[in-house]
């Protein structure tokens, strides 16, 4: 069993990240240094990526505690668990180490001090979501995680944040990292909100939304994942990111990226079988996105539910005065950012294609 999960209100938990250097887990660590928790990052042994390494001492100089090492090591993560007095956990660790958290959750259950436990989720509801392979033994890797969580004992909460605010290209892991196309506009399906009327109320909320998806800027998942962290209403929940004003159709987030830039954009359909396709081609990882998108836009995975169970929570219902970003600002500096790429000479305003190969995709096909 472990320990009583309250901290108590004069001190600050004591927050262990890993894969702070990650794409997610820089949001969280840059949060938790904001929110002064004692941070400590877990972070492989050197050498980093040059890259990496600056963003390292950045955080260093932000007040982060750094330890080195990997968390399938269950004696080593039990040590520093000890020996730091850590608090809380909280893996964004990458698609591909998800199962090395089991080893984690090990140690975890060993020193009985833990009192939450955020593993590396930070998108869908893995148990609701449904998306066809490869993206399927992702979830179903996640899910497992989950299971052994839940049997642990450790008190949990797993972030359900669905999209980050970006263009949702569909063959891009990290799509913030790019502003919108400028030469064309992919649509996904018919990319519009479904008007069916059925009887049932809840039938036609849902039907109404099932063509729309969240976008949630990154700074605001880390802001509210450590809002949750010490939070007695999410130990164990599910907590889900469904802000109303970031709930978009894809033509609608199309329209509103030609109002920043002023001037219309082709829009082409990707079909249902198109994305299927690249789902079928195996590409790792454009394949493993391909079949989210495919479930995000023509299952509508995040909003084909209601999240009234006694395991869910909605984010906005427990921080009602707290704000999200709006998709408004968030493409508000897209637009900035095309502005100084041309003042650069690294962009043309007729296309993206020099963006989008600036951020290459490490690829393996099978
Ligand atoms: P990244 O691949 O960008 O980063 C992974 C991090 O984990 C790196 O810091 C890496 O360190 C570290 N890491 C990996 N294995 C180990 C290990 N064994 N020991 C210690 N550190 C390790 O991950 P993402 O940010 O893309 O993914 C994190 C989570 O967020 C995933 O669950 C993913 O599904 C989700 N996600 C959600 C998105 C959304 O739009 N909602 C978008 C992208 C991801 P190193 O640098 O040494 O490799």
């Amino acid at each position: 069993m472990v320990t009583s999960p309250t901290i108590p209100s004069h001190t600050k938990a004591r927050v262990l990240i890993i894969g702070a250097t990650g794409f997610i887990g820089k949001f969280v660590t840059e949060a938790s240094l904001l929110t002064a928790h004692p941070t400590y990052l877990l972070l492989r042994p050197p050498p980093l990526v040059p890259s990496k390494d600056a963003i390292v001492k950045t955080f260093q100089e932000k007040g982060a505690m750094i330890i080195h090492g990997v968390i399938n090591n269950k004696d080593f993560v039990e040590k520093i668990l000890k020996e730091h007095e850590i608090d809380i956990v909280i893996s964004a660790i990458g698609a591909k180490s998800l199962l090395d958290q089991l080893i984690l959750v090990e140690a975890m259950k060993s020193v009985k001090t833990i009192k939450r436990f955020l593993a590396s989720e930070f998108g869908h509801d893995v148990d609701r979501a449904d998306p066809v392979e490869p993206g399927l033994t992702m979830y179903k890797e996640k899910q497992l995680v989950r299971r052994v969580v839940e049997q642990s004992g450790v008190p949990y909460t797993n972030i359900c944040c669905n999209s980050i605010a970006s263009w949702p290209y569909y063959d891009n892991c990290h799509p913030s990292q790019l502003p919108p196309p400028l030469d064309q506009l992919q649509i996904y399906g018919h990319g519009n909100v479904k008007g069916i009327i059925k009887q049932n109320q809840s039938l036609l909320f849902h039907t109404f939304l099932l063509n729309k998806f969240l976008l949630v800027d990154g700074i605001d998942i880390g802001k509210f994942t450590m809002k949750v962290i010490d939070d007695v209403r999410t130990i164990n929940k599910n907590v889900h990111f469904r802000p109303s004003k970031n709930c978009y159709s894809i033509n609608e987030l199309a329209s509103l990226w030609e109002m920043k830039i002023g001037r219309t954009i082709p829009r082409v359909t990707i079909s249902e079988d198109d994305l299927l396709a690249a789902a079928a081609e195996n590409c790792i990882p454009q394949s493993i996105v391909a079949s989210f998108t495919h479930d995000i836009f023509i299952k509508g995975c995040q909003v084909n539910f209601s999240i009234d169970g006694v395991d869910d929570v909605e984010i906005s219902t427990l921080y009602p005065d707290e704000e999200f970003r709006s998709l408004e600002d968030c493409y508000e500096d897209f637009a900035h950012m095309i502005e100084d790429n041309i003042h650069k000479g690294e962009h043309k305003i007729t296309g993206t294609k020099s963006v989008v190969e600036a951020v290459p995709i490490m690829a393996s096909c099978g």
